[in-house]
């Protein structure tokens, strides 16, 4: 039986995830707990500690993961502006680069920044999405492990101790708070942790070499301790919510958004824009764990107080099943599949927990409610 949490509208098969007993997630009473706050005085703290970090030495005084999207865009634009600290803007290439976010990218930068992008080999990036893609249901488990290291890296070897991440995903959207404390800063030690089940070692074959999987190994303890790399979460500071970095961003700069008026099973327009790959990776979490891309947004605004739960409701039952159809050939070439094989591997990600099949569909066992 899945149940869908009563204040939003995540499903407890979302991976480490917990339900009170009245059937409400860990994620909402973060959002609760989040009213509390006395933003105040987390904003002096943080005042407080970016004077430590001015750049002491070196031109850079943190680095900034950046995606172009609206919320680091945001966390960059505000550190810099409003700051008046000098980022080093950092970027993991997406896998299959959006136009539209390329677009953004180049129209914060010539605001007045400095950017460093790492693109990773594409044939061993393709043919690691490939295999992870029909292994797991995931062709962007590489992708997540550069995503990780290079910011870091790039902190190393720029020796930049600061670095600034957007929110702690763990606390605000569902999953394992291990302390208050870890939803300040980033613990190192435990990113480490969770990389060694999926060290990027394992992932030679035949074709890919140790070499070849650089970008997507992390520093190690040494390194970091070395620079004396700290990375706290902007989230922390000041009240997180992705409606309102849009709505900053987009009077700050030309912020382009879906050209197709809104992003596969999803209503909205400017969320997660810079990888085509994106439409398909949300599709598979539809996929093994019963929610999709619409129940992810519409859960964030319902935290937020944005949008009710029977406004989400309506929203998550036209789209949250989408195919993700816009760059769907586009997938099958990077991917190097065919159609039979592509859609063979979805229906092998299936919960039979979750999903049954009726006549000649698959229909979710217990659709949300
Ligand atoms: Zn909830």
């Amino acid at each position: 039986m899945v149940r869908y949490c009563k204040t939003c509208l995540m499903p407890d098969t979302r991976p480490r995830i917990e339900f009170d007993d009245g059937g409400i997630c860990n994620a909402c009473h973060t959002a609760e707990r989040k009213k509390e706050i006395d933003w105040d005085s987390r904003r002096r703290e943080f005042l407080d500690l970016v004077e430590k970090h001015r750049a002491a030495e070196g031109p850079y005084d943190c680095v900034v993961p950046w995606s172009g999207g609206k919320d680091s865009s945001t966390i960059a634009h505000r550190l810099k502006f409003e700051f008046g600290l000098n980022p080093l803007l950092v970027t993991f290439s997406p896998l299959m680069p959006d136009e539209v976010a390329g677009h953004n990218r180049e129209a914060l930068i010539s605001e007045g920044f400095d950017h460093l992008m790492v693109r990773a080999n594409q044939k061993v990036s393709r043919r690691l999405s490939k295999r992870f893609f029909i292994e797991r249901g995931d062709p962007k488990i590489h992708w997540n492990a550069g995503i990780n290291s290079v910011p870091v890296r790039a902190a190393v070897n720029y020796n930049i101790p600061l670095i600034f991440y957007a929110e702690h995903g763990e606390s605000e959207y569902g999953g394992r708070t291990l302390s208050e404390d870890h939803m300040k800063m980033r613990d190192f030690a435990e990113v480490l942790e969770h990389q060694i089940g999926d060290d990027p070692v394992n992932w030679m074959d035949g074709e890919i070499e140790e070499k070849d999987l650089a970008p997507y190994v992390y520093p190690n303890q040494d390194e970091i301790e070395a620079v004396g790399v700290k990375a706290l979460y902007f989230g922390y500071f000041f009240r997180w919510s992705m409606l309102d970095n849009w709505n900053y961003i987009k009077d700050k700069i030309d912020f382009r958004t879906e050209p197709n008026g809104r992003t596969d099973g999803t209503f909205t327009d400017f969320d997660s824009l810079d990888d085509k790959i994106d439409n398909l990776y949300y599709h598979m979490q539809f996929i093994k764990f019963g929610f999709g891309r619409c129940i992810r947004d519409t859960c964030r605004m319902i935290q937020n107080g944005q949008m009710t739960r029977v406004e989400g409701l309506e929203l998550v039952r036209k789209y949250d099943d989408e195919f993700p159809k816009s760059h769907h050939q586009e997938h099958l070439e990077y991917l190097d599949l065919g159609e039979a094989e592509f859609s063979e591997t979805i229906d092998k990600h299936r919960d039979p927990q979750i999903w049954e099949r009726q006549g000649n569909q698959w229909v979710l066992r217990h659709p949300p409610e």
